[in-house]
């Protein structure tokens, strides 16, 4: 049994530190110097252990999705990320320090890659909760928002969507997971590069968390517009492909949560930009669909409307 204030310590000993950290872990709060002209982009997520993860997940992995998350929230703002902040939640077995430092294997290796700083936080008992912020900037007027899409955009993805959810489908089968699909769900990859490659190229984005339908509806309401995507343009990973046959595997792409891919919109004049801009960040991207006058989102399969069972996942949706 290790006490909160070990824990904090066991936390402080290891964290990156970065110059405009003028006061992180140890004091009431934590004192940071905001670059002069950029605009401060703010975001947090809560991960519950058997709500956003299954809850035999390593505390490893748990700690990689809880900075993930919140990290590709900036990315679909186009934002660069500087700090974050945890509030972690832990019950009885979790609360020791062993837990704590596997905790930080997964958070501190993705915290380095983006050069984010843990500044503070709040260490308490209850159930397994992970609460981040996270803190970044962007140039005035330039953030990527769901409500700016134009009719005509084309509407991009990132990466390969349905392979968390495939995932979880083979978790909840009790049967083997695919590791490939294992790796998407729990050690998603924040697609910072290229938020920040689209912006003043892209008109819209978001982040793909409840599923490529449910999240391109955001975009089509905020934006006043309708949204329609071909199924059959959408990747799918050769791993995908190999463990669902062609129905189960267009309902986890279309409806599946969990991916942290982008979607995003783009005038279609700047195909080639995008495709450039894609390239530059590293990260793999398909144009799926077209904005439209009108209202809602849908989907298309081989020439004929598809209808989703479900328009993704959403907590207080009544079952
Ligand atoms: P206070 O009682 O003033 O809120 P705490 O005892 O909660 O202070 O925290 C002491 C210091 O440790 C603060 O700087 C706080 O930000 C930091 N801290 C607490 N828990 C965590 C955590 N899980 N991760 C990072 N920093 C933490
Ligand atoms: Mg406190």
């Amino acid at each position: 049994m290790t006490g909160e204030f070990d824990l904090i310590e066991r936390i402080r000993a290891r964290v990156l530190s970065r110059d405009d950290v003028r006061l992180g872990i140890g004091d009431d709060a934590a004192v940071l110097a905001v670059p002069a002209g950029l605009h401060l982009v703010v975001a947090m997520d809560t991960l519950n252990a058997g709500v956003h993860f299954p809850a035999e997940t390593t505390a490893a992995d748990i700690g990689w999705k809880a900075l993930a998350v919140n990290l590709s929230d900036l990315a679909a703002m186009g934002a660069v990320p500087a700090w974050c902040t945890v509030s972690l939640s832990l019950s009885m077995p979790e609360a020791d320090a062993r837990w704590v430092d596997a905790f930080l294997d997964g958070f501190d290796a993705l915290a380095r890659m983006h050069a984010v700083a843990l500044v503070g936080g709040d260490t308490t008992r209850g159930p397994l909760s992970i609460c981040v912020t996270v803190h970044g900037f962007v140039a005035p007027g330039r953030a990527l928002q769901r409500g700016a899409a134009c009719a005509g955009d084309d509407i991009w993805v990132s990466g390969t969507p349905g392979d968390a959810a495939g995932a979880l489908r083979q978790w909840r089968g009790g049967g083997a997971i695919d590791p490939d699909l294992r790796a998407r769900l729990d050690r998603p990859s924040p697609r910072l590069a290229l938020g920040d490659a689209l912006l003043g190229i892209a008109h819209a984005a978001i982040d793909v968390s409840d599923g490529l339908l449910a999240d391109l509806g955001h975009i089509a309401r905020a934006s006043g517009l309708a949204a329609v995507i071909e199924l059959d343009d959408v990747p799918a990973s050769p791993a995908l492909r190999a463990a669902f046959d062609a129905d189960v595997r267009h309902q986890l792409q279309a409806t599946g949560g969990d991916d942290y891919e982008l979607c995003f919109t783009a005038p279609p004049a700047l195909a080639d930009v995008v495709r450039q801009a894609a390239r530059d960040a590293g990260t793999p991207v398909a144009r799926i669909g077209r904005m439209g006058k009108g209202a809602g989102v849908s989907a298309r399969l081989a020439g004929a409307p598809w209808a989703p069972p479900g328009l993704g996942w959403d907590h207080f949706a009544v079952p």
